[in-house]
């Protein structure tokens, strides 16, 4: 008696129990992943990848980076947690880190990036109030068509996207909207209650949208000449990706608070940080913000290492060179519905005439790298900036046969 049960592969089972027993607000590869080492990823089947997503530029210094895997054992054995309620030993050393390379006098640690975008809307709020005399609850920050910055309730108001905001009003007031990359339109938003601009250097998950050279110069002189706070979001393109170590360096400006996430802990553990100087810094005061969790020892021992390893290793550096090298091999591949190929460093992406993305992204799984559409149309390479040339090269040729197999 022969009964006819297909084989389950353990993919399959494994996906069943995420599809079972979780929320289905994602919506993954169909591809489970046990391991990690440098730029490479292996599912559980065995079969390896090249990650060209880094955990959406969280993990720039590649998976498992031994020395930070290293510092997050020393301390895990130590002191993991506190709380604010008491001081720690090492979370100084990460503030001053944050501070010598972002320039900035004062930092604020929070987790998620989200909540690092949160804490930067209250501040430049509660500066609006006490530093710039706006009347009670009349606060405007502004921010840009097509953003990104995080999931919570506020920031989810301000998002353009239907995806993100749809159902889940009443939204956060205190927001205005001005098309990316127009400084002219920042100029018209700007009211008497505007207390910040808040922006992407780079817009990443609008695609790798890359504004035109003069942009942040010019919105940051309007800022200033509005006494209007200037707020980059460097969750994704900060600590190396682009080439610089701030996507903003690239511009030669320095905005009033920098947002920092990802990276910043190179995919240990989740930290966020926001840098400004103290004239901003004061509008926190004992009890008005914090985090149970915000500045811990682990993630401070962590954020330390993951920062001396970006420094150490020269990756913005690196960002740059194999940024370019790789964009030049992305600009060879030839096919009729590619439409362009752009980025900055190591966050680079390729835009489709038609909606090929997704399926553009199979065939590169098939092909044995990882990657992920955006807006159907934009596929983004940003690998691990640990990469080297010749790994860029086999990325390529599996980059190249993925494309052969398109319609
Ligand atoms: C990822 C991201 C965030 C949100 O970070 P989470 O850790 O996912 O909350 C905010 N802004 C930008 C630009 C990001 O890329």
């Amino acid at each position: 008696m022969s009964q006819s049960v297909k084989t389950q592969t353990l993919t399959d089972q494994l996906i069943e129990k995420d599809t079972r027993y979780g929320a289905l607000n994602y919506a993954p590869l169909p591809v489970v992943l046990e391991k990690g080492q440098g730029v490479y990823v292996w599912d559980v089947e065995g079969k390896k990848y090249f990650d060209m997503l880094s955990a959406y530029s969280a993990l720039n210094q590649g998976h498992c980076h031994p020395r930070i895997v290293a510092a997050a054992k020393r301390q895990i054995d130590r002191l993991t947690l506190t709380s604010r309620a008491f001081h720690n030993d090492i979370m100084g050393d990460l503030l001053e880190k944050i501070s010598a390379l972002t320039g900035f006098e004062k930092v604020l640690l929070m987790n998620s990036g989200a909540e690092g975008v949160e804490t930067a809307i209250k501040a430049m709020r509660r500066w609006g109030y006490t530093e710039k005399g706006i009347p009670k609850d009349q606060a405007e920050i502004i921010v840009c068509e097509e953003n990104f910055h995080g999931r919570t309730t506020t920031i989810v108001s301000f998002s353009t996207d239907p995806l993100s905001y749809e159902g889940f009003g009443p939204g956060t007031p205190g927001f205005r909207i001005i098309p990316y990359d127009d400084p002219d339109a920042l100029e018209r938003a700007i009211t008497p209650q505007t207390c910040g601009f808040l922006v992407e250097p780079i817009q990443g998950e609008a695609g790798v949208r890359v504004p035109g050279p003069e942009y942040m110069a010019r919105v940051r002189d309007i800022c200033t000449r509005n006494k209007v706070l200037l707020c980059a979001d460097e969750i994704q393109t900060g600590l190396g990706r682009t080439g610089r170590m701030l996507c903003y360096e690239h511009s030669g400006i320095r905005p009033d608070i920098v947002i920092l996430g990802k990276a910043l802990s190179g995919g240990l553990y989740p930290i966020s940080a926001i840098a400004c100087d103290d004239s901003i810094m004061k509008v926190f005061e004992p009890g008005n913000h914090g985090s149970t969790y915000g500045g811990n020892p682990l993630a401070s021992a962590i954020g330390v290492e993951a920062l001396s390893v970006i420094v150490e290793e020269r990756l913005a550096e690196r960002a740059i060179d194999n940024g370019l090298y790789f964009l030049e091999k992305l600009r060879s591949l030839r096919h009729p519905a590619i439409k362009e190929i752009r980025g900055k460093g190591l966050l680079l992406a390729i835009e489709f005439t038609e909606p090929l993305a997704k399926v553009f992204c199979k065939k590169l799984k098939e092909e044995g790298l990882l990657a992920k559409d955006t807006h159907d149309v934009t596929v983004r390479f940003a690998p691990p900036l640990i990469i080297t040339q010749d790994q860029i090269d086999e990325a390529i040729s599996s980059i190249e046969a993925a494309i052969s197999q398109l319609p």
